[in-house]
Parts: structure tokens; C-alpha cells; sequence
């Protein structure tokens, strides 16, 4: 994954244009990915597919010649949605389209003007200090055209039509956790999915543009919305900090369930927030318009880590063992809400005889220490009304125990599965 990151991370992405085509062209080499392309006007809701941008080259070069801010070093200088510029002006002229950080002298900030035609250069502090009065060539080589927004979408067809969805956004430049860990990981997501021997729900994985693209999404599949059952985003999580799992609206969602319980038995610290209306695309697919159960899976929560937003968001701060256990523990969360059921206990009038049943045979052998207190728990929950994550969350054992104790339960004919509500 950290080499994948590498190899995307040059590419000047924005919510538009040949960035993005590249990053999902790259993504498609392992994935069956249907790339769509939304014409420039299509609208979608309050909102409408913005002109596409495109850059080539940009740079301000001072009275020799010298290129002393260029796009070429890093697309970071350039803000994002820039119109062309070909002029000369004076630095106090250039200054209000000049974005540094004061109190960072040495990064460069991250800046976007998607839906306010502007244009600008972003650098060190430092550098901007350092530059003498005088007149400057500043050339911005872009183009704002009618033109698509690029989007890819992978389904990955389940034994039901309920739906698992995954997004992740895919418009930012040369950023490392932000976002390119979350096309990372979600690109090995599926790919771990589609080699599972079942499936009980369909995948659809989305790469978007961040806002825009959830929008765009949501405006052309209404009709299919109703078939998500659980939803993820997945944003900043390849850096060091530990997970953050902010839940949905509905704050209670199988999804939320899933999560508290996987990093709970993780033994590792987490942090589990509620919903806020603002943060990633889970916003959009929260709307009260659509409600529907995303949460969204971070390590350090956007804006909360120094190097968010700036040109210190580079690989190196994106760690191959982060990536990995954010993968895994997205997985462990996938095989809870694939293996989630409703039993009834066929026996349920006193505690049925576990040993003539052999079941006390099966706990000395087994791989699960906790399946003695499991067998007593699954039993006594499973009235129909209870499901399988209930019983983990309500007895504190693991999920894999408790489905464990119910399959040993079920061979010996002392459950059965119900889908009555
Ligand atoms: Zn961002």
C-alpha cells in the first residue's frame, strides 16, 4: 500500500480533470473499476458538475528569469482551480494571491478555490519573506473548461442485494494521509473482499471527489440508496495516532456496533467520536435527506494532526504499519456484519445438557478459550430477538467466540438461524 501511495503521490489531483483520471487509471490496474464521467453543468441537487481544471505548469520567476515558486517542485504551490495567468506584476501587487503560514514558516499551506473563480500560489513563509521587491513573471498554465467530473465506482456483487458502501475521496495533490492512505487502503479493501469464498452483501466501493462527488453520486443512484445497509468512509489513516471512529447520525447503526466492538477487543487505544455535520463525505451521505449508516474510519481526526493541509503531509508520515491495521481492522469489521445473526435456542426451558451434546468436548479442543461462557451467553440471548453482536456486545466476549459458540450450537440442532423481525 505505502508503495502504491508513493507512486500516486506526484500526480496533481483536484475535484476535476486528468488527475484523477491517472489516480483511477492506476487503481483499475487492480481493481474492475467502471470509471464514470458526469459532464460540466449536470446538476445534482443544490450543487452542478463545475467546469474541469487541468494544469500544466505554473510558476513566478523574478527579473532574471528565476523560477522562485514552481508548480514543477511541488503542485502544492499552486491553488487548486487556479484560472490561467500570464502577467507581469509587482510583489505588492502578487501578495494577496500569496497563501503561506506564519506560524509554520517552513511548509506549504494547501489551498483550493473550487466554486470561486480566483487563482493563487501557496509557499513557505520563509521563501515569501526572503523575496525582494521588484516585478515578477507569474505564469499560471491551466485551463477551466466545460469538461467532466471523474469518478470510480467497484461492485462487487454479493449473495444479497443489501449493499456494504465504501468511499473514499480522491481529489486531493501531493498529500500523503490526506488522501491518499484512504485510496490506498480502500483499494486493498476490495481487493481482500473479492477473494472472499462468500459474500453475503454487495461492495460498492466509491472513489470521489471530496463533496462534490458523494453529491454527484447520491443525485444519480436515489433509487438505489435504500438497498445500503452499512457505509464507511475511510480518511487519514495511515498516519501514526491510533483509531478514530466517528459514528453515524443514527449514532446506533450496525456499523457503529461493529466498530466499538472490533476496537474494544482490539486491546489497543482508540477513540470512538459522534457524528458532527462537517469532516468528510459522510456528511453527504448523512444528510438528513438520505440518513444513511456511513461512519467514517480516521486515525488522527483531519485538522487535529500539525502536518494536515500542508506540504508536511508527505510520505513519510504515512506509515506501512498503520495502513496495515487500518486495513485490518476494517476487515475484522466486514466479517462482524457478515456473520451477524438471529438465532432462536430450541431448548429454551432450563440449560440444555451441553455435555451429552459433546460440546464440552469441543471447548478442550477448540481455538476459542471463551467458548464455554459463549455457549451459556448464545443460549441464553437467542430468542429471535438478539443477534449475534448483541450477545458480544452485551456478554464483553469476542464476536469470533460468540459465532463460534453459535455454529457449535447449531450442529447439535440446539439453534436455528431466524430472519423474522
Ligand atoms: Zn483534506
Amino acid at each position: 500500500m505505502h508503495a502504491f501511495i508513493e507512486r500516486l503521490y506526484p500526480i496533481c489531483r483536484s475535484i476535476t480533470g486528468d488527475g484523477v483520471r491517472r489516480t483511477l487509471s492506476a487503481i483499475s490496474e487492480r481493481l474492475p473499476l467502471d470509471v464514470v464521467e458526469v459532464p460540466t453543468g449536470t446538476p445534482a441537487f443544490d450543487w452542478e458538475v463545475p467546469r474541469e481544471w487541468n494544469i500544466r505548469d505554473a510558476w513566478i520567476a523574478d527579473d532574471t528569469g528565476r523560477r522562485v515558486v514552481d508548480f514543477r517542485q511541488s503542485n502544492l504551490h499552486v491553488v487548486g482551480y487556479s484560472v490561467p495567468v500570464n502577467r507581469k506584476m509587482s510583489l505588492e501587487e502578487l501578495r494577496p494571491h500569496l497563501h503561506t503560514l506564519p506560524d509554520r514558516p517552513d511548509v506549504t499551506p494547501f489551498r483550493t478555490s473550487y466554486f470561486h473563480e480566483g487563482w493563487g500560489f501557496c509557499l513557505p513563509d520563509r521563501r515569501l519573506r526572503e523575496l525582494p521587491d521588484g516585478e515578477y513573471q507569474v505564469v499560471i498554465d491551466s485551463s477551466l473548461t466545460n469538461g467532466h467530473l471523474t469518478y470510480g465506482e467497484v461492485v462487487l456483487e454479493g449473495e444479497s442485494e443489501e449493499e456494504f458502501l465504501v468511499s473514499t475521496h480522491v481529489c486531493h495533490p501531493s498529500l500523503g494521509n490526506d488522501n491518499l492512505s484512504g485510496i490506498a487502503v480502500a483499494t486493498w479493501l476490495a481487493g481482500a473482499i473479492s477473494q472472499l469464498p462468500r459474500r453475503r452483501f454487495t461492495y460498492r466501493f466509491l472513489f470521489v471527489p471530496g463533496l462534490i462527488g458523494p453529491i454527484v453520486w447520491l443525485s444519480r443512484n436515489e433509487e438505489r440508496v435504500g438497498r445500503i445497509r452499512h457505509g464507511l468512509v475511510l480518511a487519514c489513516i495511515g498516519d501514526a495516532g491510533h483509531p478514530t471512529y466517528k459514528r453515524t447520525r443514527r449514532a446506533n447503526a450496525d456499523i457503529d456496533r461493529a466498530f466499538e466492538h472490533v476496537l474494544r477487543d482490539s486491546g489497543q487505544e482508540y477513540r470512538i467520536t459522534d457524528f458532527t455535520p462537517f469532516g468528510y463525505d459522510e456528511r453527504q451521505f448523512n444528510s438528513p435527506g438520505f440518513d444513511l449508516p456511513v461512519g467514517l474510519l480516521m486515525r488522527s481526526p483531519h485538522g487535529e494532526y500539525p502536518e494536515y493541509h500542508t506540504s508536511a503531509d508527505d510520505l513519510s508520515i504515512v506509515r506501512p504499519e498503520s495502513l496495515a491495521d487500518s486495513l485490518a481492522k476494517v476487515l475484522s469489521v466486514v466479517d462482524v456484519l457478515e456473520h451477524d445473526r438471529r438465532y432462536v435456542n430450541l431448548s429454551p426451558k432450563g440449560e440444555p445438557q451441553l455435555g451429552r451434546r459433546g460440546l464440552y468436548r469441543t471447548i478442550g479442543g477448540g481455538g476459542f478459550r471463551d467458548l464455554e461462557p459463549a455457549l451459556l451467553w448464545v443460549l441464553n440471548l437467542s430468542d429471535g430477538t438478539s443477534s449475534l453482536l448483541d450477545v458480544a456486545e452485551r456478554s464483553g466476549l469476542p464476536f469470533g467466540a460468540v459465532r463460534e459458540a453459535a455454529l457449535a450450537l447449531s450442529d447439535v440442532g440446539l439453534l436455528v438461524e431466524t430472519t423474522d423481525r
